[in-house]
This record gives C-alpha cells, structure tokens and sequence, in this order.
C-alpha cells in the first residue's frame, strides 16, 4: 500500500514560511500569484529581483515543517510518497530544505496533471480539489484541527473501509 501526501499545508506551515519570505523579501506576498502553478523566475521578475534570492530565501525551510512529521512513523509499514503541484525545482529544493524528505520514500511533483501518480492507493491533501480530482480515496486534512496521529488514523480507517 502506497499513501501519497501533499506537502504545502500538510507536512509543512506553508502560511507562515510565506510571511517569513515577505519579511526577507518584502512586496512577496503583495506580488505571489494568485492563480496557477507557482513560478519562481516570473515572481521574481514582478519583484524586480534576481530569483537566486527566493531560492536563497528556501534554506530556512527546515524551520517550517510541522515537529510531528515524525509521528508518520505510525504508518511504517506503508509505502509513504509526497505528491506536491508547482514549479519542479521550486518545490523540491522546498521539501528538500524542509528536511522532509528522510520520512518519504520518493518525492513527485505535477503541474498540470492530477496527483493520482506513483500508484498511490491514498491521497491525504487539505484542497477538496485535489482530492476530487483523482481516482483513489482521499483524506481531507486540516491542520487547524488535527495532528500527524489523528491524521494517521483517518488513513487507516479509510484504508480498512476499501478493504
Ligand atoms: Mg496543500
């Protein structure tokens, strides 16, 4: 069995690593996109800045990681993946920095695809839209409300439902 987890929003405090890039680089948030798959080298250039500094900006990326990331050991005995949407290397030097990578067993990046990939039996996201948008069953995650454990549960009681 293989569970395919988002990252933005997931694993990783995406909101506040933003608020953190707005203070190294400021006019970031006033100038992100709101639409469509995240470009670093366009956002840069709307900035007026070399995108060597948004990527210099993705070292801190460990700070922002949820600490309970570690809990993901409850479902050791899954195969466990990152499905993540936006610009390739922008998101892999994230989850790279993040120091997520050690819990998962591959990392896969899409545009404009869906995220059914990697054969994944499971996809736990906190967008409805990804979630509606593939095959396999999903988990709804919402990290205002819950953490890693309680999430681990719900896939596994989800998992049992298929059985
Ligand atoms: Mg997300």
């Amino acid at each position: 069995m293989r569970i395919g987890f988002d990252f933005d929003r997931v694993l990783f405090r995406t909101d506040e690593f933003k608020e953190h890039l707005e203070e190294e680089i400021p006019g970031f948030l006033e100038t992100y996109p709101s639409e469509g798959v995240y470009d670093p080298q366009e956002h840069a250039e709307k900035l007026g800045i070399d995108p060597e500094r948004i990527e210099q900006a993705l070292e801190d990326a460990e700070r922002f990681l949820y600490e309970d990331v570690q809990d993901l050991e409850e479902l050791e005995s899954f195969d466990l993946v990152i499905v993540s949407r936006g610009d390739e290397s922008f998101q892999r030097k994230k989850i790279e920095s993040s120091g997520a990578r050690k819990y998962f067993d591959e990392i896969f990046i899409v545009q404009e695809r869906d995220k059914d990939v990697g054969e994944i039996d499971l996809l736990a996201d906190d967008n409805t839209e990804e979630l509606e948008r593939v095959e396999v069953p999903g988990v709804k995650v919402d990290r205002s409300r819950e953490d890693m454990s309680e999430i681990t549960d719900r896939i596994r009681e989800k998992l049992e439902e298929q059985e």
